[in-house]
């Protein structure tokens, strides 16, 4: 197979949100000559297998590239759609990317990182012709999250042959109405799956809804609002951890879903009001752990079983798509790894790594201003959640010009937290900061004693 040579300053693996992000900063904010592969076909990445009837489920300021507004940046209640969405990045990379004349995309291309840093191989998925790319600056690791969508694996579960299991992508390809539907998993995508059944009328009677673990729900209505930063000093006079699960609650910030079951999970999925009026609807909720197989007439899970039918359509909604990588730093010698700088905001965390990258200062100070953040999981998950969103701010306004880069970018414009220059803000961030800390670790000291 012939082999091309392509060189250029950096190498983008991925053209997800991560990777879209940070080319579209380093185009704005540099000369440098850049390489965006990507193994799909087109730029967005697990966006552009999900579901059809997928929208963002946090504000659309949040997302996208920071050249560009989103379809929705408008408000919080009009979520930009699947569709919206891959319009927008083919926008992105065809009027702003290759219309630099800097970027070299290369779609539907494998990349192996060759020598670390350096130099890689990119295979096309169609031609099986390998173009040897030489990298003068940086490989720009834009595919660590490993995000996961349920239509890109078969379901992680065993499933008998005469069982009905459907990744939710085929939810919208029904061409005759099932006995029963049950959804497995209760994080955004299974609350997708339950509020476009019940939307498109189904008795929720008819619904099975399998809930390994009850999370608790962000209030998209009360999101990142222009006094973003005032509310959450509420929190500084509580005692424990619980306590602070407790007023995020009484103030609205927060919501369980089944008001009698305490949520043990957060993992950052969003809803609004009409939302969980129609989720508390579905009544035959099943929480038994995690589902181990499904069979033509019991589904096994961790703690038990529960009937079914051959003709029950069960919707597999288990992928994960808020992974918790081992963090390392962000950047290093010739290479950046993107990674969450605010927890579950990738593309914004994508774009402050790439402006950084074009800003004078060595490795260290760079990685001083953006350690990496696991994204979160359990409830206790929630203080790091909201601290970390301060803390992040009064970080980042160190550096002045990163900060006025940031606070004028449309990732931040109207969220109040414009403010975390003042003194008096960083000094009361950093109290809330160490205050959030003090009370998780007595929460571990209660949790380690017994
Ligand atoms: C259904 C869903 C909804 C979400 N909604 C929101 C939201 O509303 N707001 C929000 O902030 N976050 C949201 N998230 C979180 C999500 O993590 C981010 O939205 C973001 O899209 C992740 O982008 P990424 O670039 O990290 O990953 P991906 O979208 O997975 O992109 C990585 C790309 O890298 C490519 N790739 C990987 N390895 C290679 C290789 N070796 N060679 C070539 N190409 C490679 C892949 O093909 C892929 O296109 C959502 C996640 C899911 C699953």
């Amino acid at each position: 197979m012939p082999t091309n040579v392509l060189t250029v300053d950096y190498l983008v693996i991925g053209a997800g949100a991560m990777g879209m992000a940070f080319a579209d900063v380093l185009v704005g904010e540099s000369t440098s000559t850049i390489a965006v592969v990507d193994r799909n076909d087109a730029p967005g990445g697990h966006w552009t297998v999900s579901y059809p009837f997928v929208k963002l489920h946090g504000p659309s300021n949040f997302y996208g590239v920071v050249s560009r507004p989103m379809p929705s940046d408008e408000g919080t209640r009009s979520l930009a759609s699947r569709d919206e969405i891959l319009h927008y990045y083919d926008r992105v990379m065809r009027e702003t990317l290759l219309a630099s004349g800097r970027v070299t995309y290369l779609p539907k291309h494998h990349v192996d990182v060759v020598e670390p840093g350096r130099r890689a191989r990119a295979r096309s998925l169609v031609t099986g012709e390998t173009t040897e790319i030489v990298v003068r600056k940086r490989v720009v690791d834009a595919s660590y999250m490993n995000i996961t969508v349920p239509a890109m694996r078969p379901a992680g579960f065993d499933v008998d042959d005469a069982a009905t299991v459907v990744p939710i992508n085929q939810l919208a390809e029904l061409d005759r109405a099932p006995e029963r539907f049950t959804v497995i998993g209760a994080g955004k995508t299974g609350i997708d799956a339950c509020l476009w059944l019940l939307e498109r009328g189904i008795d929720p009677d008819r619904l099975t809804w399998i809930v390994p673990r009850d999370a608790w729900l962000i209030n998209r209505e009360l999101e990142w609002q222009s006094d973003g930063f005032q509310p959450l000093m509420k929190l500084l006079v509580c005692r424990s951890a619980d306590d602070v699960i407790s007023v995020l609650e009484e103030k609205g910030v927060v919501i369980r879903r089944d008001p009698d079951v305490e949520p043990a999970a957060f993992r950052c999925a969003t809803v609004d009001t009409e939302e969980l009026v129609q989720l508390r609807r579905i009544k035959n909720v099943v929480r038994l752990g995690r589902v181990r197989a499904v069979g033509a007439s019991i589904v096994t899970l961790d703690e038990g079983t529960i009937p079914t039918t051959p003709e029950t359509v069960h919707v597999d909604c288990t992928a994960d798509g808020l992974t918790q990588k081992p963090l390392k730093p962000v950047f290093e010698d010739g290479a950046i790894t993107l990674q969450p700088l605010l927890p579950c905001l990738l593309a914004p965390s994508a774009a402050i790594a790439a402006r950084l990258e074009c800003m004078d200062g060595d490795d260290e100070w760079r990685n001083g201003l953006c350690p990496p953040v696991v994204n979160p999981d359990s409830s206790r998950d929630l203080l790091s959640f909201y601290s970390l969103r301060l803390e992040r701010m009064a970080r980042w306004a160190r550096s002045p010009e990163l900060f006025e880069w940031l606070v004028t970018s449309r990732f931040v414009t109207g969220t109040g937290l414009e403010r975390m220059a003042e003194p008096d803000a960083q000094a009361t961030v950093s109290f809330f900061a160490s205050r959030m800390e003090d009370l998780l670790k007595a929460d571990a000291a209660v949790s380690a004693a017994g």
